[in-house]
């Protein structure tokens, strides 16, 4: 296991943009908690939504009084590529779980497990990476823990052998969270609790930039900032669908010649496909000049992102799954038009025709961006909409809030609705 550092970040900052009641509740919840040792554990410090939220979720517990850490997992290559065909399957592909299989996700629960020395009140696990760790920690200080496995993954339609094989690990933690009802699956026999994932506003991603800076750092990387921008924030991964969104944007440009395309995505750790789906996508955009496939080896971090959705005509999201899908709220925040696909979390945050799109479709993505580009100021109306619900649902303080609340029902022993 490996620290993460997560350095701080103080909830009077959050003053000016969260409810008053909001804030009053996290500490009246925090106060009995003081003290109480968190740790959340996941696959990876960089890339991907959960490190997204982490990276902010764990010094704010800190500084409402908990004392809250976070590790990841360490594993080799062999092991995340066995996790992400768990990924894959529990979202519902097809999954080969030979023996070899179970013993590399196994043996890499077990020898991470034991690095688990210290003791916790609260032990928080993040995704299927992990899962097992509960399982094989049975001997030493975190045993005494109340355990949380938190699943981010749309899991409503899961292969079932895969969800057979982790169930007995998942059945021993004290609670389940998931982002939806429907994902948990019948019969888990774990209290299950329901919580939206959230977005940091402060975060560098999502901080207010102008909008002059944000054209000058979209700018550097080539985009003409006069011309509209589709732009489409994601792991280079299958379900993100990044190809119908380079077919909405060829049905797009029939008719606005003008607009251009940006598909960025990181490359995190525990997402060894990330590599061959980016050389599809490039051979898919065949050259085209006007389509942008920009990651995180193109020196795009957080600024950069908040700049593209800060500045996009339209931020889309054409996911075929999704958990829930941290980049819908990102556009939100920034008030711009969101075009999304209608799965998994993403019609928690949009409302169709109210703050945002759905669609099922690359014809239908074509359409509402086209839509967009025809009637920019009814669209920013929209958006603006869209932010105001995003303050008040998907903000970290709010999920903060929640984990709080699950906190003190198991320290006193309650069961969850
Ligand atoms: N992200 C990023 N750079 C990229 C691609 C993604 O910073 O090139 C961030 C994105 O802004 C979001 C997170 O990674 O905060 C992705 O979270 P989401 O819930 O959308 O998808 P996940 O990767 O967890 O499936």
């Amino acid at each position: 296991m490996r620290d993460v550092n997560v350095g701080h970040k103080f909830m009077a900052d959050y003053q000016s943009i969260i409810l008053k009641e909001l804030l009053a509740e996290i500490r009246r919840l925090a106060e009995p908690l003081k003290g109480k040792r968190v740790l959340h554990v996941n696959a990876t410090s960089f890339g991907g939504g959960v490190a997204e939220i982490l990276y902010t979720l764990v010094p704010l517990m800190n500084d409402v009084g908990l004392e809250a850490e976070w590790q990841v997992l360490t594993a080799d290559n062999e092991f995340f590529n066995v996790t992400k065909s768990f990924h894959n399957g529990l979202q519902g592909a097809p999954v080969d779980l030979t023996d070899e299989v179970r013993t590399v996700y196994e043996e890499v629960n077990r020898r991470n497990a034991e690095q688990l020395s210290r003791t916790y009140d609260f032990v928080v696990i993040h995704d299927p990476q992990p899962a097992a760790l509960r399982s094989f920690a049975e001997d030493d200080g975190a045993a005494g823990a109340h355990w949380i496995w938190r699943c981010h993954i749309d899991t409503s339609t899961p292969n079932q052998a895969l969800y057979d094989y982790l169930l007995p690990f998942i059945r021993r933690y004290d609670r389940a969270i998931y982002t939806m009802g429907e994902y948990a699956p019948d019969g888990i026999g774990v209290p299950v609790e329901v919580v939206p994932p959230a977005i940091d506003p402060l975060a560098p991603k999502n901080m207010t930039l102008v909008p002059d800076d944000a054209r000058y750092i979209v700018r550097q990387f080539g985009i003409d900032v006069d011309r509209p921008l589709l732009l489409q924030v994601s792991r280079f991964d299958p379900w993100k669908d990044p190809l119908g969104v380079v077919d909405a944007y060829r049905t797009v440009k029939t008719r606005r010649p003008e607009v251009q395309l940006a598909l960025i995505g990181s490359m995190a750790s525990d997402d060894p496909e990330g590599w061959e789906y980016l050389d599809k996508l490039t051979d898919y955009v065949g050259g085209d000049p006007d389509v942008f496939v920009l990651s995180n080896l193109d020196n795009i971090g957080s600024v950069e992102v908040n700049a593209f959705q800060s500045h996009a005509a339209v931020v889309i999201q054409k996911s075929t799954r999704e958990g829930f899908g941290l980049t819908v709220s990102e556009g939100l925040w920034k008030a711009r038009p969101v075009v999304a696909g209608n799965v998994g979390g993403i019609p928690l945050q949009v409302q169709d025709g109210s703050t945002g799109f759905l669609v099922e479709s690359s014809e239908a993505c074509a359409e509402r961006c086209l839509e967009i580009l025809d009637r920019p100021e009814w669209a920013h109306g929209l958006a603006r909409q869209g932010k105001e619900y995003v303050r008040r649902n998907f903000l970290t303080p709010r999920l903060l809030r929640d984990y709080l609340r699950i906190f003190t029902e198991l320290s006193d022993g309650a069961g969850a609705s």
